[in-house]
C-alpha cells in the first residue's frame, strides 16, 4: 500500500512540474489542478485493477479472474493462462498421486515408506493391519518404536537388506508369517515391503509332514521283511517255517502295496483339478457288488444288508465314487467287532439331492477326533488300522472324491454308538430319468 502511495506521490509531483513549466503564466495551482486531473486517470484505473486482481487472489477461482483493455487487459490474461496452467499441473500431479495410493492399497503386500530416520512416512492398511499400526497416529513415529521384534531391530540396524526377513506370529491374531525385505530409494528412504506367507509355510509344513509320515509308514514293513530275509537267508529253516516266514513277508508286501496304491489315487485326485467326468453310474449294480466285496472281507462275520430306496443313478466319474464307497464299507467291517451290524443305504434326500450311508454298530469315535478323520495318516486306533490293512489315507481319499463330485462327507458318531459316514450329493447329481 505504502508503495502505491509513494509511486503516486512522486508522479504527481512530477506530473506538477510539468504542468507548471508548460503552463507557467497561469499560476501553481491551475497547473497543479490539471496535472493531478491527468495523473489521476491512469492511477485510479491502476488502483481499481488492483483491486479486482486482490480480490480474485483472494477469491483462488480462476473464472473469477478480472478482464480489462490495454495493458492490465494483457496483463491479465497472460496472468490467467499462467494460473490455469499452473492449476492444470496441479491437478494431473494429484491425480497421479491419488493412483499411487491407490495402488498401493490394492497390493495385498504391507508397504511402508520410511525416511532417512526410519521414521514412518506413509503406509497402507495391509501394512496397518500386518504390524498393528495406525498411520493417522504413528505417522512420523521411529519404525523400530512400532514393530518391536528383537529381529526385525537387528535387521534395521544391520541394514543387511539383500535378504529378506521371516517374523513369525506377527497380525492381529498372531497367526501370520510374513516375509520382511527393505529397499533403499531416494535420498536415504526406505521402503518395507511385508508379504503375507503363513499359507507358503503350512504347505511347506504339511508337505515335510507328508514325506516324513510316508517314509515312516513305508519304513515300518520294510524293516520286517528284512528281518525276515535275513533270517530265510542265515537260518537253516525247515520248510514249513520257510513257508510261514513266506507268508508273513507277503502281508507286509501287500501292506506297502496298499500304500502305494493309495498315494497314487489321492496324488491322481490332486493332479486332476477337472471336475469328475459326467457319466452315468448305475447305482443298482454298484450296491451289489459293494456288498459281494464287504462279505469277502466279513468272511460272514458280521449282518451286512443293503437299502436302496432310490433306483436313479449317480452322475459322476465311476472308478473315483467306487473307491469312496468300498473305502467306507471296508472301514465299517474292519473297525465293526464280529457279529456286529453294517447297513449301507442309497436314499434321496428332503433337497431333492441323494446320500449314500454307511451304519455301523462298531466302537464309535469319541468327538475330539471327527474333525481330523479325514487327515492323511490320521488314525484313531492304530493298532487296528494296521492289523487289519489300513493306510490311514481312506478318508482322506473319500473326502477328495466327495468335493470333485460337490458333495459333503458329513461323519456321525458316538463312542459306544456306532458310526454313520454320509456322502451327501446335490441334485444336479442325480439323474432322475428311470
Ligand atoms: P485307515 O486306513 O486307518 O482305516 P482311514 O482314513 O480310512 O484310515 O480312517 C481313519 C481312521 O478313522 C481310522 O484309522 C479309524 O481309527 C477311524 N475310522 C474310520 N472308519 C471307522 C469306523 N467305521 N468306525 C470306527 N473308526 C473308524
Amino acid at each position: 500500500m505504502f508503495s502505491i502511495i509513494s509511486r503516486f506521490l512522486v508522479l504527481l509531483a512530477l506530473a506538477s512540474t510539468g504542468s507548471w513549466l508548460v503552463y507557467g503564466q497561469w499560476g501553481l495551482v491551475p497547473s497543479f489542478v490539471v496535472g493531478f486531473g491527468l495523473l489521476s486517470i491512469p492511477l485510479i484505473y491502476s488502483y481499481f485493477n488492483l483491486m479486482r486482481l486482490e480480490k480474485f487472489i483472494q477469491l483462488d477461482r480462476v473464472e473469477a479472474m478480472p478482464s480489462a483493455s490495454g495493458l492490465w487487459g494483457e496483463v491479465l490474461s497472460r496472468l490467467e493462462r499462467l494460473v490455469r496452467a499452473m492449476k492444470g499441473q496441479v491437478r494431473a500431479i494429484e491425480a497421479q498421486h491419488e493412483r499411487f495410493i491407490d495402488a498401493f492399497q490394492a497390493s495385498p503386500n504391507g508397504i511402508i515408506m520410511l525416511d532417512d530416520q526410519d521414521q514412518i512416512e506413509w503406509c497402507n492398511a495391509i501394512a496397518e493391519r500386518f504390524f498393528g499400526i495406525l498411520f493417522k497416529r504413528d505417522a512420523q513415529q521411529r519404525v523400530n518404536y512400532l514393530i518391536r521384534r528383537p529381529e526385525f531391530i537387528r535387521y534395521l540396524n544391520d541394514r543387511l537388506f539383500d535378504e529378506p526377513l521371516l517374523i513369525e506370529q506377527m497380525g492381529p491374531s498372531a497367526n501370520l508369517s510374513l516375509m520382511v525385505q527393505v529397499f533403499p530409494f531416494s535420498e536415504n528412504r526406505r521402503l518395507l515391503l511385508a508379504q503375507d506367507v503363513t499359507d507358503l509355510r503350512k504347505a511347506e509344513a504339511m508337505r515335510r509332514d507328508f514325506v516324513a509320515n510316508v517314509s515312516h509308514e513305508m519304513r515300518t514293513p520294510l524293516t520286517v521283511m528284512m528281518g525276515f530275509l535275513e533270517t530265510v537267508q542265515t537260518l537253516d529253516l525247515d520248510s514249513a517255517k520257510k513257508e510261514e516266514y513266506l507268508d508273513l513277508m507277503m502281508v507286509q508286501g501287500k501292506r506297502m502295496k496298499s500304500l502305494v496304491e493309495d498315494l497314487l489315487t489321492l496324488a491322481n485326485l490332486e493332479a486332476n483339478a477337472q471336475p469328475a467326468i459326467q457319466s452315468t453310474v448305475p447305482m443298482d449294480a454298484i450296491l451289489a457288488l459293494l456288498k459281494n466285496e464287504a462279505d469277502a472281507l466279513s468272511g460272514n462275520k458280521h449282518v451286512i444288508s443293503i437299502e436302496n430306496n432310490l433306483h436313479n443313478a449317480l452322475l459322476g466319474d465311476e472308478r473315483e465314487l467306487f473307491s469312496a464307497f468300498s473305502n467306507l464299507v471296508s472301514n465299517a467291517v474292519r473297525y465293526t467287532p464280529e457279529g456286529g451290524k453294517i447297513k449301507v443305504i442309497w436314499r434321496d434326500t428332503d433337497d431333492g439331492g441323494a446320500e449314500f450311508v454307511v451304519h455301523d454298530s462298531g466302537p464309535g469315535i469319541a468327538p475330539e477326533h471327527l474333525p481330523r478323520l479325514t487327515e492323511r495318516f490320521y488314525r484313531v486306533d492304530r493298532s487296528r488300522s494296521r492289523e487289519t490293512g489300513g493306510t490311514g489315507l481312506g478318508l482322506a481319499i473319500v473326502k477328495h472324491v466327495a468335493t470333485r463330485h460337490q458333495a459333503q462327507l458329513l461323519i456321525e458318531s458316538e463312542l459306544g454308538e456306532g458310526s454313520a459316514f454320509k456322502i451327501h450329493f446335490p441334485s444336479d447329481r442325480i439323474n432322475k430319468a428311470p
